[in-house]
């Protein structure tokens, strides 16, 4: 972060994917990260809203296969000094994220804040299309790119519901 005269500033920080070094379960890749910090100052502390987005490889949580998943993620950080913040504890609710500042600059490393807004998306359990049709029950296979002769069971009891309301609707229609 750099040090800004004017506030509340806004400023886009591009990271290195290599240097975020994110390895997490069921994240193949992190392709490109880039934040847009909005920050406003108040007193020693500088309160961050930071719009996470990056593309990262990852697999559908139906189908299974890769695809690259665009992230978006809002997240919030207060950014100070060590010393400031041990001088404001007790101020803020403990659920707070901090960063604190390197050395004496105004400046800080918010590697760890986008690993968490990542790993928070990907732990969304995404799927690569919102027609995606998952892999089939009974044999297992790719619903999207190939299709079988597996019987398909309704077995979502959501759907039971509906069954009753077009059954007494088909049972009202027959009265008539
Ligand atoms: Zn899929
Ligand atoms: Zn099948």
């Amino acid at each position: 972060m750099r040090q800004f005269d004017i506030f509340p500033a806004q400023t886009t920080v591009t990271g290195d994917p290599e240097t975020l070094a994110l390895d997490y379960q069921g994240l193949n890749k992190v392709i490109n990260v880039s934040a847009d910090v909005r920050i406003q100052k108040s007193g020693e502390e500088y309160f961050c809203q930071a719009l996470v987005n990056a593309v990262v490889s990852t697999e559908c949580s139906r189908c299974l296969t890769d695809f690259d998943l665009a992230v978006n993620q809002d997240t919030d950080f207060i950014a100070c000094s060590q010393v400031t913040h041990e001088e404001k504890a007790g101020d803020h609710p403990d659920d707070e994220d901090y960063v604190f500042f390197t050395g004496s600059d105004i400046q800080a490393d918010i590697s760890e804040i986008v690993r968490q807004a990542i790993i928070l998306a990907v732990d969304l359990k995404p799927i690569c299309s919102n027609d995606c049709l998952g892999l089939c029950q009974t044999c297992g296979i790719n619903m999207n790119e190939e299709s079988c002769n597996c019987v398909k069971e309704t077995i979502d009891p959501r759907w039971e519901g509906l069954k009753k309301l077009s059954g007494s609707a088909t049972e009202h229609k027959e009265q008539r």
